[in-house]
């Protein structure tokens, strides 16, 4: 894995855990040599992400939708020279595509809704074949648990296979998930469940 993504909250929790958390995820991201791809904003755990990894020498890609850089670029800040390179695309469909193009896999950390969909829709392009790379949730705090009772219990009720479940790894240790992502080898199955005729 030489670059990776990093989807993360916009805002950064009550717990100093969660910054905490996210500053190690950039430091050993640099420390591995392995450049950090995310959402190029400058607040909450994403801003704390991309600091650490820039502070302990690594590289980082943001990509931010035009609409979003005008916001933050006026009100709250994105030091767009402090980033090794910035992609600015025309929307927030590009900037996920872009970002999905540009890494070897996909962490999520705690966050909210865009933090969810950014993770969801990677494990849904993973599921339908379009790619094969590693997706792992940074498990802080035990932030995630309720996130993967959910996944279990789509399984439970028929709407997920196991197989595919077993695409979401999860860790509570960045050195930990980042060693399952090393050795995760996508197994190709079709989504779709039999369907069981209702006599
Ligand atoms: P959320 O988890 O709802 O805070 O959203 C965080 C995710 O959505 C990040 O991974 C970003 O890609 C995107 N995002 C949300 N808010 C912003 C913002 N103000 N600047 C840049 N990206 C953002």
């Amino acid at each position: 894995m030489q670059r990776l993504c990093v989807f993360c909250g916009s805002n950064g929790g009550h717990d100093p855990n969660y910054r905490a958390a996210a500053e190690l995820v950039g430091q050993r991201l640099a420390e591995r040599g392995i450049e950090l791809v995310y959402g190029g904003g400058n607040i909450g755990l994403m801003g704390a992400v991309a600091d650490a990894c820039l502070a302990a020498g690594g590289t980082v890609i943001g990509v931010i939708p035009e609409a979003l850089m005008g916001k933050e670029v006026a009100g709250r800040a994105v030091d767009h020279r402090a980033l090794t390179r910035m992609e600015v695309v025309d929307s927030m469909h590009t900037r996920k595509a872009r970002m999905a193009e540009l890494s070897d896999g996909f962490i999520a950390l705690p966050g909210g809704f865009g933090t969810f969909e950014e993770f969801c829709e990677i494990l849904t392009w993973g599921q339908l074949g379009f790619h094969v790379k590693p997706m792992g949730l940074l498990n802080v705090n035990g932030f995630y648990d309720p996130l993967l009772h959910l996944f279990d219990h789509a399984v439970g009720e028929g709407f997920l296979r196991q197989q595919n479940r077993a695409m979401a790894l999860a860790d509570s240790d960045i050195d930990g998930l980042l060693t399952q992502m090393e050795n995760y080898r996508a197994e190709p199955v079709s989504k779709w469940l039999k369907e069981e005729k209702q006599l």
